[in-house]
């Protein structure tokens, strides 16, 4: 001990167990396993964040982020953090505190967006339907026109319920009522159809461990021009450092004007905001790369004819989806293809059930949550995991527990 009349104390000085963690195929509504490629991108060597090459990587990430939500939007950038710090950037950025803003709760995740929206304003309006199902384009217009909100707040893809929400005409009507409109796409994007600009989606954003076979902490955002334009019109400070859009374009897209939309040339120096996680970010490349790669339908329609193939091998071994209604258009509504909730079969412990599937096939699939805890299971195909194979896999050991589970 130098000079010290302190004591070090080894009360926490453990050793740890060098076991190896099991390899599981992750079927749940997230994390889906890395690609082989993107896992390789976790063990590249560190590089600084003012390193020219860092620079170019973080422009190539931003470019393929534009193509996986298929928008202009210059203001798209990978936020460090999890899906819901991406959730919490646009709430935080595009609420006011005396701002009306229309929440859409149908599910666990828009619940939480509209837990975040009032911790960030003083008018927000909850509308609540029944877990399980979507807003018509006729109730949205109807809220529009009672509250003439500033901002409406949706889940694309609900992920506690297995729903896709129709986003047929929702653009265009916001744009009608000058509301900007957000949507959660995170256990969606890269798997199922989604289009940014032509749906005039103002605030948009997904995370890297879902339909990217990425890790998780890094999510993808983007805003529009005019979300973008909100912001800079603010009169009241966003009251979130971490989070603030004008603060994290500073060092992602310093040439950009929120307020014009503008691009000024040649860039302005980027500067530090905080040191964002080069390999979650090489990750992320990868991962879209490999959308990109494969071209971004093609990624849909694999992901579409695992599900399908799902529900087939479903209705074969006598297990119903929750969701009843199957739309294949792009634009509508129904069954999510990205994740399927599965009724639990009268007798059958839905926890015991899925403690078998992992214990002896190392299969991960989850339960349900809130509402729908017991009633269903939730079995995510995404990204890389969104293959025949695993589905043919899924559905022979689905058999087989279930048999041993009716004995
Ligand atoms: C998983 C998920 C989130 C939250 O993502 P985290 O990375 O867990 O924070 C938000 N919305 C939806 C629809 C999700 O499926």
């Amino acid at each position: 001990m130098i000079n010290s009349d302190q004591q070090v104390s080894d009360k926490h000085r453990i050793k740890c167990s060098t076991a190896q963690l099991p390899i599981r195929l992750l079927l749940g509504p997230g994390p889906s396993n890395l690609h082989p490629r993107v896992n390789q991108q976790l063990i590249t060597p560190m590089i600084g964040y003012t390193d020219v090459n860092y620079f170019k990587v973080m422009d190539e990430t931003m470019e393929l982020m534009r193509y996986l939500f298929q928008t202009d939007n210059h203001f798209t950038i990978p936020i460090s953090g999890a899906g819901t710090a991406a959730m919490e950037c646009c709430v935080s950025n595009l609420i006011e505190p005396e701002d009306v803003v229309v929440c859409l709760v149908a599910g666990y995740f828009s619940d939480r967006i509209h837990q975040q929206a009032v911790r960030y304003g003083s008018k927000i309006q909850r509308i609540e339907k029944k877990w399980g199902q979507y807003f018509s384009l006729e109730e949205i217009k109807e809220q529009l026109e009672k509250h003439r909100p500033k901002l409406l707040t949706m889940v694309f893809g609900e992920t506690s319920t297995g729903i896709k929400q129709p986003m047929q005409g929702v653009g265009e009507l916001c744009h009608q009522y000058d509301c900007l409109l957000m949507v959660d796409t995170v256990a969606a994007l890269g798997g199922v159809p989604f289009f940014v600009d032509q749906w005039k989606v103002d605030a948009c954003y997904t995370g890297g461990q879902k339909c990217l076979s990425g890790p998780p902490g890094i999510s993808p955002l983007t805003f529009s021009p005019r979300a973008c334009k909100k912001i800079a019109e603010r009169k009241t400070p966003i009251a979130n450092w971490y989070l603030d859009a004008t603060l994290l374009a500073g060092y992602w897209c310093p040439e950009y004007n929120f307020a014009t939309s503008q691009i000024t040339s040649p860039q302005p120096l980027r500067r530090y905001h905080h040191t964002t996680p080069a390999n979650l970010i090489y990750a992320l490349r990868e991962s879209i790369l490999l959308v990109s790669e494969e071209g971004i339908e093609n990624t849909w329609n694999r992901h579409r004819s695992a599900a399908h193939q799902l529900y087939q091998g479903l209705a074969r071994i006598g297990l119903e989806p929750l969701i009843s209604e199957l739309n294949d258009k792009n634009d509508l509504g129904g069954r999510l293809y990205s994740l399927t909730t599965v009724k639990v079969p009268e007798g059958i412990d839905a926890k015991l059930f899925m403690k078998s599937l992992l214990d002896k096939h190392n299969i991960e699939i989850a339960g349900g949550i809130g509402e729908l805890a017991g009633k269903i299971w939730r079995v995510g195909l995404m990204g890389f995991n969104a293959n025949n194979s695993n589905v043919t896999l899924l559905l022979s050991t689905l058999e087989e527990t279930l048999k041993d589970f009716k004995k």
